[in-house]
């Protein structure tokens, strides 16, 4: 990921930071390439433009032209665009009574169940959580099924199927048994559909109603690039999210979903998905994928 990014970028600061004196002309190339760079990873061009307006500010100032260093300082500036862009790391807030509900929602095939599953196992083993599990997808044939057998194979907590129940039903039931149990987070993996639409969204909202969620979790699949950044701001506006997992982020080469997210929609990125196998699942971590980027 990030790849041609990351040999763009460094093409243009490499050139900069082996010069000596800088003019503003300079810098005003340089950000021109930084502008191009960023709209060929698929970066979404409102996001791109308050980039580099803030970069180019900043690296023409006079401090900046003057110093000694005024190459490594432009270097420097969008290194700090770059982490500005992408947002604190936050991870997944449990700070409330157990059992806390986290609501997975997304449009089908986002990888939502895999996430679900994924990210249980993730508060079990690193943030030593004992975690419930339950689908409330009763449209989608053997989609119950599926997050049952990921449960069973992994050693993770999964709610009893009952056949016919309703998703609220499902929801409200998931948090009984997780009180009952002495669960420390019940997860929710809902139904997702091909599109957004009415009914999709109004489920979630009966959901989130009846749960009140400290994290609304929404999946979106970074391979679909800008798509998944404006999935991401319809739920942000229509449900309302608190965090975004990004799967496929391992057949991700452009990285412009992961970059533009935070901007668009307001809302982190908290977990990203790097694989098919129920532990490729980490933290996203901004200063990481800065230096990644920037080398
Ligand atoms: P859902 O319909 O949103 O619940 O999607 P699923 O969880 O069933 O995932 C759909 C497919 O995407 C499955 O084959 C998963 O193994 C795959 N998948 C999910 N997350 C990732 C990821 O981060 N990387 C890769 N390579 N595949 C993923």
């Amino acid at each position: 990921m990030f790849e041609g990014l990351s040999d763009r970028l460094g093409g243009v600061l490499d050139k900069l930071r082996k010069r000596g004196a800088l003019k503003e002309s300079d810098v005003k190339e340089a950000m021109r390439e930084v502008r191009v760079a960023l709209l060929e990873a698929d970066v979404a061009l409102p996001v791109v433009k308050t980039f580099i307006s803030n970069a180019t500010e900043r690296a023409v100032g006079a401090d900046v032209l003057r110093s000694v260093t005024p190459g490594q300082m432009v270097v420097k500036i969008v290194h700090d665009e770059l982490k500005n862009m992408l947002g604190e790391g936050e991870e997944i807030n449990l700070a409330s009574t157990p059992p806390v509900p986290i609501l997975m929602v997304g449009l089908q095939g986002s990888g939502k169940t895999t996430s679900s599953a994924k990210i249980a196992l993730n508060l079990t083993k690193k943030r030593n959580k004992k975690v419930l599990l339950a689908s409330l997808d009763i449209y989608r044939p053997a989609a119950q099924q599926q997050l049952k057998v990921l449960a069973d194979d992994n050693g993770l907590g999964i709610l009893p199927i009952v056949m016919g129940e309703k998703p609220v039903s499902i929801a409200k039931r998931a948090m009984d048994t997780g009180r009952k149990e002495g669960y420390d987070a019940v997860i929710l993996d809902t139904a997702g559909r091909l599109h957004i639409d009415m009914e999709l969204m109004s489920e979630v909202a009966q959901i989130r109603d009846a749960v009140n969620p400290v994290e609304t979790l929404l999946v979106t699949d970074a391979m679909t690039g800008q798509d998944s950044v404006n999935v991401a701001k319809e739920f942000a506006d229509k449900v309302g999210i608190t965090g975004i997992v990004l799967t496929r982020v391992d057949g991700d080469a452009r990285g412009g979903a992961a970059l533009s997210m935070r901007q668009i929609t307001g809302c982190p990125i908290k977990m990203i998905g790097i694989g098919e196998k129920i532990d490729e699942m980490e933290a996203f971590h901004p200063d990481r994928i800065a230096n990644r980027i920037l080398g």
